[in-house]
C-alpha cells in the first residue's frame, strides 16, 4: 500500500511571530521555519504504518517555492522514502493546494493520503476536506487512532465529549490530530541518508492545475498588547479592586 504525506513548511511553533512594520504581512526575515506540526505527525504514522508492514512505500508532498524541499528532506531523514515539490510562488490558499495534491494523487494513487489537520500559520483546517470533496475519497479528520484493515481504514476521531470511530473504504484520505502520535526525532545518520533520496519537481501546468486565487490578505496586525498586571495584598484588596476598579462583580 502506498501513503502520500502532504508536508507543509510554516514558521516554526517556538518563534513569536511579528507582523511587517506595513502590516501587508508577517515578517519572514531571517526566522526560522520547520514542518508543520500536524504535517510532522501525518509523517510518523506512514513510517510507522511501513515499519509495521501495513505501507510499502511513504511518499512525502509539499507544495510551494523551493525552500520547502528543506521540510520534505527532513519528511525524508524521518523515514518516508521519497519527496514530491510541486513549485508554486508566493502564499497558495487551501484550495489550490488541494487541487494540485488531488493532481499528484491522480499520479501517484496512493491507497492512503494523509494530513495535518490544519497549518499552523494560516489556521485554515480546509485543505484536506477539499482534496476529500476534489478527489472525491472518503475522509476521516482529526484522527486520534488510524487502523488499516484490509481495503478498509478505521479512524477514530477527538470529537466534543468523546471518541468517534468511522470505517473508510480505500483509498481515503485522513488528517491528524496532535494525540495520534508523538514523532520521532531524525537521526544524524538518517539525515545523511534523506540527502540521497529521490526528490522530484513538478510545476502546477505539469499537474493540470491553474494556480488562481480567489482570496487576498488585506491586513496582518499583532494581537493587542496586554497590560502589565498588578500584586494585591490580601483579598479583600481583590475583591475591592474588582468591584470598585475593574466593575467586573
Ligand atoms: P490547512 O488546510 O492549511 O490548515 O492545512 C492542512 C494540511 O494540509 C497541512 O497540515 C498539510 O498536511 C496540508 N497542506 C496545506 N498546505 C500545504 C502545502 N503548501 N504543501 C503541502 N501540504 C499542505
Amino acid at each position: 500500500m502506498k501513503v502520500l504525506v502532504a508536508v507543509k513548511r510554516v514558521v516554526d511553533y517556538n518563534v513569536k511571530v511579528r507582523a511587517k512594520a506595513d502590516g501587508s504581512d508577517v515578517d519572514l526575515n531571517n526566522v526560522k521555519m520547520a514542518i508543520n506540526p500536524f504535517c510532522e505527525i501525518a509523517v510518523e504514522e506512514a513510517v510507522r504504518l511501513k515499519e509495521a508492514g501495513v505501507a510499502s512505500e511513504v511518499v512525502v508532498v509539499s507544495v510551494g517555492e523551493k525552500s520547502c524541499q528543506e521540510q520534505i528532506r527532513t519528511a525524508l531523514a524521518l523515514g518516508a522514502d521519497r519527496g514530491i515539490q510541486v513549485e508554486t510562488e508566493g502564499a497558495v490558499e487551501p484550495l489550490v493546494v488541494a487541487k494540485l495534491l488531488k493532481g499528484v494523487v491522480e499520479k501517484e494513487q496512493p491507497q492512503l493520503v494523509i494530513l495535518g489537520k490544519q497549518s499552523i500559520d494560516g489556521d485554515n483546517n480546509q485543505t484536506g476536506q477539499m482534496l476529500g470533496a476534489l478527489a472525491n475519497m472518503a475522509q476521516g479528520t482529526f484522527a486520534s487512532e488510524v487502523k488499516v484493515d484490509g481495503d478498509a481504514v478505521s479512524v477514530t476521531r477527538e470529537v466534543d465529549g468523546g471518541l468517534q470511530t468511522v470505517k473508510l473504504k480505500l483509498p481515503a484520505i485522513v488528517t491528524t490530530d496532535l494525540r495520534l502520535n508523538e514523532p520521532r526525532y531524525a537521526s544524524l545518520p538518517n539525515i545523511m541518508k534523506a540527502k540521497k533520496k529521490q526528490l522530484d519537481v513538478f510545476s502546477p501546468a505539469d499537474l493540470g492545475v491553474e494556480v488562481k486565487s480567489h482570496l487576498t490578505q488585506l491586513r496582518v496586525e499583532p494581537p493587542a498588547e496586554r497590560q502589565a498586571g498588578i500584586k494585591v495584598a490580601s483579598v479583600d484588596e481583590l475583591v475591592d479592586k474588582l468591584k470598585n476598579e475593574a466593575k467586573v462583580i
